[in-house]
Parts: C-alpha cells; structure tokens; sequence
C-alpha cells in the first residue's frame, strides 16, 4: 500500500487548523538563540531563528530547526522509572512508578542523609544551564559534593583567562570582529558561541578583516580562514611564549597600557632568603584601596628613581631593569620577570615543539605587533579610570583573538591559557575596541570573590553551607582539605592535587565514589550527563563501576539516581529514572547569577517559556529541585513556620532573592512591582509574561563610557556595584605574573605559614604553580613511550550535533549516522590503511576499530574524530544494528582517567585546575586485518527500550522522509 502522508507541510493548512507561533530559546546547542516556534493544532510544525532576538538576529543552524524532532524523538523517557528488582544496573530492566512514589523515595532518603552526614549526597550536571539553582540546592542541602559539566568541558579556558584578565571567552566575553582587523582563532571547533560567530565572522571577512585559525585540524570556522596554521596538539603554550618572545623582542608591546592597567610595573620580591620571595611589594604606608583585597603596591618611579606607590600622580613605572628598595629589599618589575621569562621562548624552540616554522612565527609576531600598533582605533568616549585619570578617548589596538577546548583540554592547559592571555594584554586589547571585550557579569575581580568551604567542619548535618560549594582559592588557605591536607570533596576539587578546581572534576567522581577515595557516598544523582559513555575518560572501566558490588552485595555506589529527558546509555546504569522535559516544554533562565547572554554593550538575560505541555509525565528537572526542596525545608525554601515559599519554579523565579530585599534575583529584567525597574527591584509578579512579550530577552545597554576598559572603569564600577554585578568598586589589574600562584609554591617550600601540600605532592604543586606562564610536555605525554605512540588523537564536535544529544534525532542523523578517524594520507598509506577502511587505533590504556578516512585537512602528527557519534546499542531510541553503534565508535575508549602519580595514581587532569585532559591520549594506528568483522569494537550488550519511550507520533516518519513520497 503506498504510503500516504498523515500531514504534508506543503500544502495550505486546513482552514479549520489551529496555528500559534511562539518565542522561546533554543537549546539545541549551548549557544541560546532566539527561536520562534510555529504550532498547529498544537503540535511543532517549523521552528526559525527569532530575527528580534540580539544573538542570532534570526539566524538559525541545522540543530536549531531540527528541535522538532527531539520533541518527538523516540527516545524521549515520558514517566518515572525504578529499576526492576533482581535486575541488574546496565541492563535497563525498568517499571514505571508514579511522580509521587519517586519523590517521596528520594525525600526519604535525602532527608536521612542530611540529617547525618550532607557529603554522602553527591549532585552533578552536565551541560544544563541552571547552576545557579543546582548550586544553590546543594549548597543549602548542605554538601560540598556538587558540580557542573566545567571539570570536563573548558575550566582551564575560564580560569587561566580569569585569574589573569577578570573575565574569559564565550558567555563572559569574546572578541570584538565589529572592529577587529586581524583575529586570531586557536583551538576552537565549530561549537560555542555558535550563531552570534558566524555571524561575526561573515561581517568580518565581508569588511576586509584578515582571519588566522591556528588548530591541528582545518574545519568549522577554519575552513574560512585567510591562513590555517597547524599545530600539534597540546604545543599552544609554546607558541604563545614564542609569540610573546618576539613581540617584546620586538618592542610591539603597548607600554602605556601595561604600566597603568596590569601589575607589569609592580615590584616583585627578590630577597630569595626572605618567605615573601616572589610576592608583590607592598607599601606598608600606601592606600590598600580595598581591605579585603588591599592593592598597595609598589613601582620604581622612571622619573625620581625611587620606589613610589602604584599609580602615584605623575610617576611612570619602569617595566624593566632591577632595583633596591630603602631597606636593602632587591625588587623587579613583574614584566622584567616575564621578560627574562621567556627569553628562552624562541620561535626556533616552539618550532621543535608545535610543527610550526619558526618563520611562520616571527612573522606572526609581526603582524600581530604592528596592526596593534598601526591602526590604531580611537572612539570620542570620555571615561575616568578608577584612579581619577579623566580620558578623553577610548583606544583600541585591533587585534582580536578566540579560543575554545582546543586549548583548554590539555593538562598543561591553565599555563597556556595565562600565556594568551597575557600575549593579549602585552598587545594591549583587554577590554577595549576591536580586541577582546568583557560581557557581564564579568569582569570580576581577579580571583572572584567566592571562596570554596576551607575544611571538614565546613559540612554539619541539617545545615546549608555557609558559602557556595564551588569558589576561586586565592592562597592555600582556601583549599577545602583536612587537617592532614586530604581532600574534602568526593571529587577532589580544592584540594592540593587540583587547588584552582573552579568548576569542580565531574570526570572524577564515578572512579573516586566507587574506590572510596576519600570516602564512599550514598547516592549520587546526575542530571544530563552521559557518564556511562561519551561524558567518561574511561568508559569501559566505569560502566563496570557504576555495576560494582562490594563483599556485602550491594552496590559500591549506592543509589543512582538519573535525571535526562532522553534514554541514554546512562540512564541503563539508574535505580531511579525522572524524565525531564524538552526545552520546548518549560520554563527556564539564562541568568545573570549564572552564565546569561549578554553583549559587550550591556548585560543581557533570557528565558524559556514553555510552548507544549510536557510529554507524558514528563516534568521539569527544575520543579523537581524546587519541590525537594520545599519538602526538606532548605531554609531558602521555606517561611519561618516551615511552611514552602514557592508554588513552582516560575514562582521561585520571580520571587527569590539574593538576600531578603536585595532585590537581586535570578532575573534582570522588568523587575519593579510593575515591571518598571531593571538589574535591581522588587520582584514582579508578571516578569515572565513581560520576558515572553519580549521575545524571551532582557538587554540592559549601558552608556558608551561605561562599555570599555570596564577593569579600570570609575563609572563602570560604580554601577557594576550598585546593581550588585561586583562586590567592590577596586580596579581588576591584570596579572601578568600571579602571586596567588607564588603563595602555592612558597607553601610546597614550606616558606609559607598555614596550609601545606601533603609530601607527595610538594614536588607538584612547587613545579606548576608557576607565577609566570611556562610551558611543559601534558602529562600524559611525560609518561608514556612516545617512539610506541607517536600520534595525537583529538575530537571535536560536529556542526550538526551537540555531544550526545542528537543521535536520537531523524533529520540530523541523516547528517552524522556513523563516524570516521581523519588520517592524514601520508601517515595512513604508511601504516598501509586504505581510504575507508577499517583500522585499529591503540593507546596505552585501550584501543578500538573503527573507519579511516583521508584527510589533508589535519596537520600529520595527529587523527581526529567527531565527538559522540558512536553510540552503545540500543541506547538513544536507536535499533541494535543502527550505525552509531555498528559503524560509529568513541574515542574515550582509548583514553584514561587517571595516570601514574607519586601517590600511586593521579587525575588525568590538569594539576593547577583540575581540568579533564581529554586532547592528551597518544595513540598508534594499524589496519584491520582482512578477516575482520566489519564492525566497530568495542561491542557492548544492548538494552531494551525504557517503558513509555517510543511513543513518537507517527506522522515523525514522514518529516523523517519515510513516509509521504507521492
Ligand atoms: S547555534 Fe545552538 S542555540 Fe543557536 S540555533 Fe543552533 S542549536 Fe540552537
């Protein structure tokens, strides 16, 4: 019988057809664009990019209009699910209960936790964009052990760039192409800041702006590049220093702007017998500016010879030379030290290390140096900065840089970081037009305020944290360590094996929870994250410890609770399932106490509002959070008398605070009793009405003088603090070398009072607390025999998937059903592989068989593959013989969570940050041999469809091109 379409899209719509449009905010990426959803009879019919909305301006990507079919995609999980008694966990044996027999077990059970010991209750998410929510249910929950995705995504990225600038890239700033006339891309794929990118590049390449990707591999943004430069991976930090090298060599930098807006003009101690060795002078008569920060900082005054306070009238820093203090003290200028630094950078020794010619970078160097000196930009804005310099202008050197992952996910990635951006302020761009531009809430200052919990007595039961879970160490004094320098947290965050962990370590947890190292927990509850597959440096080993019993025969890790709105390959692992809804389906904020939308001319917010009612018994994962904690009585929750506070999240929204009366809450806009105010009023209880009017969008556009040099801005900060996006109104100077860094060195020599590194992990911390960036071979790299495994292998995400959300859904699987390892033709024909073939890939911790295709496109020394294109069989909706499973493969197979450390084993993670070091694996590559089954390995057991998933309605089949051909 011929098929016969059910609805077809292309004729006119029945006259009696009920059609609605609706504004709400994509998430079918991270990036957030406005998006328009168009119903009939109330069901999605087209979604397009919202043209009112200031990110996209009506632009819309292949994910972004295919969200109808994750709206009906199979795999989406529609009511709660326990696992079957008797079953076992990975088996996906699954009966559906009811939302209130799935609440009240979880109340039960977390009730009993908090009231003994919080820590044993373990929350971490994935790629949501709540953690202004999930971070306060922990911390009112009262346990430490709570995290985000950041651990494994881009910490590095955030914290090598905010411990150094006060603000880093993507939601917190980017560069500005309005202006621009060279960009500089490194290590980024086509994936944050998605939309908005492309179309700044558009404009920017159309207006003549010269665009350099520097990436092992050319794709996404760089296969619009001007000039592609190949590098190998984990080698940017050479680089940068290289670059850095020549550029002072060079006299390019801009002195002006380093002597009066960083601490490159401030004196270092020298006196190496004194425990201050390292640490900025300080001024013991100078004005400390900010008590809690106290900034009285010394300079050598070029004009009077002498040590003078720190932006004292009328002196002029030297930059370099060595001085002598009153009192005998040897002092240096901080950019002497970098000076010195990197005189050994030469672009001769970066090229051994990078693949780069040493021709190519001095002569990047050049270009970089001149087009910040010669054209130059200067915007009639008159600002005063917060030393009472009134200025006629703001300047700009026009020079912009991005940069991603790529970067970041190295374990030498914080160092690296610090070097851009430091070749950043030494170009003079921070914060100023056509370089890089802050967005709020940032800048913030350097570390920002929040500290971690400082020891043990920091979690006591039926009690909230007394600060957030999650902070900014600034010495070794904020570390979240036991007596004995032991770790508090179950991932180890704050602690002296990674102090900086400012996003937490999720990639630790699993491994860490199961050993009962520090200690075992009780349940751990994970919200959107695929840790048993794509989201795990380990992947086999930690399937087998999410199913690990002890001598008793119960779980190591207790109870699992998993919260997503699609069957994954984690939820199999899951005694208790709770479907979330889509993103079509909810209400949700893109605040400003987390990581909002704003633009470079003024904070800007968002919000979804749901468009369909949920699916099945879908709810959202927030009012799950807001529910909970209304029954344990989180004091945040409820009244004096016990009694909840919020109806729902929409409630909780509009009307928490802060603090009582602050009239700061997770929304900026139309605050006010009427809507009237904005960034600070009373709550208003029509804001989400006035969001949806709004198109999902609050921009709040600041004056012009208040949009530039916003570290140092008079005008900026007074504002900033009085809408409560800063505590303080002191200058973030820049910090070209980091004496927060030096105080963790000085503690591992034991010249420094207070907290000290337990002794297997003095050496460490003394060797990569480096107050100046350096450069060392990642760590993985440092252990393994590179003669056996002399290729790097690296992914990345592909344009028309996000992670592992999209293989669920028909129009983009017919983009992506399978992947391939990219090979450079050279390397492969010499391991005899052919195009298309099938191969082995090995590391020293595993390896795997999947397809080898040519590829020019990737600098030899390295392969590649899509992110999160293979799949476990059966999960995702998808059939035991689909090609993500058969076809597909992931390379996490061949990666390793921890490493050999002096302690036995260490994080396969940055040692400053804690930061996942998914790009350091090293691998070699045969072909597979002939009578090989055509099929990727590992193979794994497929589990059977969750109850109630596969309900998609069948007219899906038709917009999937199954049905419908007339
Ligand atoms: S870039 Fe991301 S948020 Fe924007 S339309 Fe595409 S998927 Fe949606």
């Amino acid at each position: 019988m011929a098929a016969v379409p059910i609805h077809d899209p292309t004729r006119a719509p029945l006259a009696d057809a009920r059609r609605e449009t609706c504004d709400t905010t994509c998430y079918m990426c991270a990036c957030r664009c406005g998006i328009r959803v168009h119903l009939r009879d109330g069901e999605v019919r087209y979604i397009e990019g919202n043209p009112d909305h200031p990110l996209n301006q009506g632009v819309i990507c292949a994910k972004g209009s295919s969200g109808i079919m994750k709206q009906y995609s199979p795999a989406r999980l529609t009511q709660p699910l326990r696992r079957k008694p008797g079953s076992e966990r990975g088996d996906g044996q699954f009966e559906p209960i009811g939302w209130d027999e799935a609440l009240r077990l979880l109340e039960d059970r977390l009730r009993r936790i908090r009231a003994t010991d919080p820590k044993q209750f373990a929350l971490f998410t994935g790629r949501d964009q709540m953690q202004a929510l999930t971070g306060l249910f922990a911390r009112q929950f009262g346990t430490p052990n709570y995290a985000a995705h950041g651990g494994f995504c881009s910490v590095n990225m955030a914290a090598g760039m905010i411990y150094t600038i006060g603000g880093s890239f993507w939601e917190f700033g980017g560069p500005d192409l309005d202006r621009a006339k060279l960009f500089v891309m490194l290590g980024t794929a086509e994936d944050h800041h998605s939309n908005p990118m492309k179309i700044a590049l558009s404009k920017f390449k159309r207006g003549g702006g010269r665009f350099i990707s520097i990436n092992p591999v050319r794709t996404g943004y760089s296969a619009i590049a001007d000039e592609w430069v190949p590098i190998k991976p984990g080698t940017d930090g050479a680089l940068l220093l290289a670059l850095i090298h020549e550029i002072i060599k060079l006299g390019l930098y801009d002195r002006e702007f380093l002597a009066r807006y960083t601490n490159a003009g401030q004196l270092v101690n020298q006196d190496a017998a004194s425990d201050q060795f390292g640490m900025m002078l300080r001024n013991a008569e100078g004005d400390v500016v900010n008590p809690l920060r106290p900034a009285n900082f010394l300079w050598w005054d070029r004009l009077s010879q002498q040590a003078v306070a720190d932006h004292a009238d009328g002196a002029d820093p030297a930059l370099l030379g060595h001085f002598k203090l009153a009192d005998g003290t040897p002092a240096v200028p901080a950019f002497q030290l970098l000076h010195e630094r990197v005189k050994a950078y030469t672009p001769e020794w970066a090229e051994g290390i990078t693949g780069i010619p040493a021709a190519t970078i001095r002569r990047l160097a050049h270009e970089m140096g001149i087009t910040a000196r010669d054209q130059k930009i200067e915007l009639p804005i008159a600002w005063t900065d917060c030393w009472g310099q009134r200025h006629a202008s703001v300047k700009g050197n026009p020079v912009a840089f991005h940069a991603m992952r790529g970067l970041a996910a190295h374990s030498n990635g914080f160092q690296t970081v610090r070097s851009l951006a430091i070749l950043m302020s030494l170009l003079g761009t921070i914060d100023r037009p056509g370089g890089f531009r802050h967005k709020a809430p940032y800048p913030r200052a350097v570390p920002p305020n929040a500290r971690p919990p400082k020891g043990p007595e920091a979690v006591k039961p039926d009690t909230p944290l007394n600060g957030a879970p999650l902070g900014w160490p600034e010495s070794p004094d904020d570390l979240f360590v036991d007596a004995d320098g032991g770790p508090v947290r179950i991932d180890k965050g704050f602690s002296w094996e990674h102090p900086l962990s400012a996003h937490g370590l999720m990639h630790n947890v699993i491994t860490n929870a199961w050993r009962g190292d520090p200690y075992r927990i009780d349940t751990l509850l994970i919200f959107m994250a695929n840790m048993a597959w794509n989201s795990t440096m380990n992947t086999s080993e930690v399937r087998k410890m999410l199913n690990d019993k002890g001598d008793d025969g119960e779980y190591k890790i207790p109870f699992l609770v998993v919260c997503d709105a699609f069957q994954s390959e984690m939820t199999a692992y899951a005694d208790l399932v709770l479907p979330d809804t889509s993103y079509l389906e909810r209400h949700d904020c893109m605040s400003m106490l987390d990581r909002p939308i704003s633009e470079f001319d003024g904070p800007v917010d968002a919000v979804r509002v749901p468009v369909l009612p949920p699916t099945g018994q879908c709810r959202p994962f927030q009012e799950v959070l807001v529910e909970l904690a209304s029954r344990l009585g989180f004091p945040a929750f409820v009244q004096a008398d016990g009694t909840r506070k919020y109806r729902d999240y929409p409630d909780f929204i509009v009307n928490y605070e802060t603090a009582p009366g602050s009239g700061i809450g997770f929304l900026a806009g139309w605050r006010g009793k009427g809507g009237e105010k904005s960034m600070r009023g009373e709550p208003n209880p029509r804001q989400w009405e006035m969001y949806a009017q709004n198109n999902c969008v609050f921009h709040h556009m600041m004056p012009p003088e208040h949009q530039y040099m916003r570290n140092w801005n008079q005008g900026y900060m007074a504002w900033a603090q009085s809408v409560g996006l800063r505590r303080d109104n002191d200058p973030i100077v820049i910090h070209i070398y980091s004496e927060f860094l030096q105080s963790f060195r000085l503690a591992a020599q034991g010249r420094r009072g207070g907290k000290k590194p337990p002794a297997h992990l003095r050496q460490r911390i003394e060797t990569y607390f480096d107050p100046l960036p350096f450069h060392y071979a990642p760590l993985e790299a440092q252990a393994t025999d590179l003669a056996q495994f002399p290729l790097n292998a690296v992914t990345q995400r592909p344009m028309a998937m996000y992670h592992s959300w999209d293989s669920q859904n028909a129009w983009l699987r017919q983009i992506h059903t399978h992947n391939y390892l990219f090979v450079n033709p050279a390397v492969a024909r010499a391991a005899g592989i052919d195009d298309g073939g099938w191969m082995w890939v090995e590391s020293a911790w595993g390896k795997v068989r999947c397809l080898c295709r040519y590829s020019e496109a990737v600098e030899p020394g390295t392969v590649w593959t899509w992110n999160a294109i293979g799949k476990a069989p059966g999960a995702w909706g998808l059939s035991d013989d689909a090609n993500e499973s058969q076809r597909g493969f992931l390379l996490n197979h061949l990666i390793s969570d921890e490493l050999p450390g002096a302690a036995g084993r260490v994080s396969n993670s940055d040692p400053i940050t804690g930061q996942a070091a998914w790009y350091d694996v090293r691998v070699r590559i045969r072909a597979a041999d002939a009578g090989e089954p055509a099929q990727t390995w590992p193979q794994f057991a497929g589990v059977p469809a969750a109850p109630g998933t596969a309900a998609a309605p069948r007219w899906r089949a038709f917009f999937a091109g199954r049905e419908g051909k007339q």
